[in-house]
């Protein structure tokens, strides 16, 4: 039994039945980081003694007869914008260097509540703003399939450590795709469920209104064991919702597509999308169909103004979000000697501790909030998220979920983009949309890209609250493609790791 390369809900099987202990489990994993993050550099902290702590009494736990859920034992990785308390939290910023939070958030409580091992903290860009990894203060993260790609981003990390094998699960946050764009590109699951089904409380906000925080795995069924543990009304979030959390998991393990009726986006596809991510995409439409689903194309006409849209409403909240980084307090503090003003101590900080795309952000949001500009920009936008949402109820009243590339091409070069925010900005494309409606999307492999060997991702998108069809699809096309292909087509990259990854 190769513990790297099994699923959580396998691991927490064979841990549960006491065939393997916590401790072994989390041991091998703590191993494979050592051995390989090196050249991943997916983790920014790893609480190797605090992990084992947990394993042990998990363990302790079970041995006693307690009856403990499907995870329990299973190690864990978060992405760094989730306050922990054993560890820091930089949000991927020197702004936030050292700092270590006095509580935990509500998805880190309800880890430890369900007996999961928390391994450490993963990479991502900088308070989640980018698509690459590369705007984080700490350096980039590289993509386990060519350590000299990008990993996506902004949860880069969380998705390079499950691909990598360092670990079989890991917490991502999504506000413009950032769960679902490194999934893609890395060959992992990656679900960003409904707005307010995963409490906010804890986790440190980029763009309030669209902030989501949810599973990256292997599997479809892992992811929907996560999904489970951390969605759930929370009375500290003021935006969580009160209704019950779909079953997603019976969902997961039927993979019962028969009848879904499917909408195919039309706007995304033809020109900027790779030839090996559009065959990809189709064949797992055809799989689909194989499945018993029923396929129809369907225009949305207002999503070629998503990512215009999401430019204007995501940095008027960053810009407001990211005020309280004043060099008062958290954090950094430069030129507080004593004969600096409060101003300049906080220009200082500001100026020191924030990297260029963060002041970019905060630049945009500022000027779109400003007096005389407000309604022009940021009015204009919420205008049209509403539109975008509508198109979204009009297509919801023909199919039962929406399909498309999670994203326009594979995993591009590092540097590639960096100096050109633009082209950075188009890598989300086709995830931006479901951030703006506030529904449930997600990204799951299909496949490698003839062009490059690359993994690419399907997204499928459902109506609000309707999380368990994600998963519903997730496992039909997990099913057919495995039976199809077998699992060499997702083989992870044998430089790294001799495990096979069996999706
Ligand atoms: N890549 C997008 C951005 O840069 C999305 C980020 C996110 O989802 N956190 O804003």
């Amino acid at each position: 039994m190769n513990l790297l390369s099994a699923s959580a809900a396998e691991l927490g099987r064979l841990i549960a039945t006491r065939e393997v202990s916590s401790v072994e489990v989390t041991r091998a994993h703590l191993d494979q980081i050592a051995a390989v993050d090196t050249c991943i550099h997916a983790f920014l902290a790893i609480d190797a003694t605090g992990a084992l702590r947990q394993a042990a009494a998990t363990d302790a736990r079970i041995a006693a007869g307690e009856q403990l859920g499907p995870l329990a034992g299973v190690p864990i990785a978060i992405k760094d914008l989730l306050c922990y308390q054993a560890l820091p939290t930089t949000a991927g910023s020197r702004i936030l260097e050292g700092w270590v939070p006095p509580y935990n958030s509500t998805v880190v409580q309800r880890l430890i509540a369900a007996g999961l091992v928390l391994i450490g903290k993963t990479n991502c860009d900088e308070f989640a703003m980018g698509s690459s990894t590369e705007t984080s203060g700490y350096g980039p993260t590289h993509n386990p399939w060519d350590t000299a790609r990008i990993p996506g981003g902004s949860g880069g990390g969380s998705a390079a450590a499950v691909a990598a094998c360092e670990t079989p699960l890991a917490i991502g946050t999504d506000t413009g795709g950032s769960i679902r764009q490194p999934a893609a590109v890395t060959g992992s699951v990656g679900v960003k469920p409904t707005y307010g089904m995963v409490s906010r409380y804890g986790i440190i906000a980029m763009a309030s209104s669209l902030d989501q925080a949810g599973p990256v795995a292997r599997t479809t069924l892992d992811a929907a064991l996560l999904h489970t543990v951390i969605a759930g009304h929370d009375p500290m979030d003021s935006t969580s919702l009160t209704t019950p959390v779909p079953d997603v998991v019976t969902a997961a393990r039927l993979g019962d597509v028969r009848g879904l009726r499917i909408g195919l986006v039309r706007e995304f596809s033809g020109e900027g999308y790779a030839p090996g991510v559009e065959l990809r995409v189709q064949q797992a439409i055809a799989a689909l169909l194989t499945a018993g689903a029923e396929v129809v194309e369907v225009s949305c006409p207002h999503f070629i103004h998503a990512l215009a849209t999401y430019y204007l409403i995501m940095p008027a909240e960053v810009s407001s979000n990211l005020a309280r980084y004043d060099g008062m307090r958290y954090g950094l503090r430069i030129g507080d000697d004593g004969t600096n003003s409060t101003e300049t101590v906080t220009r200082l900080t500001r100026g020191k501790g924030f990297g260029t795309e963060a002041k970019r952000r905060i630049i945009l949001g500022t000027y779109a909030l400003s007096a005389g500009y407000y309604d022009a920009y940021y009015g204009s936008a919420q205008k049209m998220r509403t539109l975008i949402a509508r198109d979204f109820a009009t297509a919801f009243e023909r199919c039962d979920v929406l399909v498309s590339p999670a994203t326009p091409t594979t995993a591009f070069k590092l540097g590639e983009r960096i100096d050109d925010p633009l082209a950075m900005y188009m890598s989300d494309l086709c995830t931006i949309p479901a951030n703006l409606a506030g529904i449930g999307a997600a990204s799951f492999p299909c496949g490698l890209a003839p062009e490059d060997g690359l993994p690419v991702g399907f997204q499928v998108m459902a109506p609000a609250l309707r999380d368990e069809r994600l998963y519903q699809v997730g496992a039909a096309l997990e099913r057919e493609l495995t039976a199809k292909w077998g699992s060499q087509l997702l083989a992870q990259a044998p430089a790294l790791t001799d495990t096979k990854v069996v999706w």
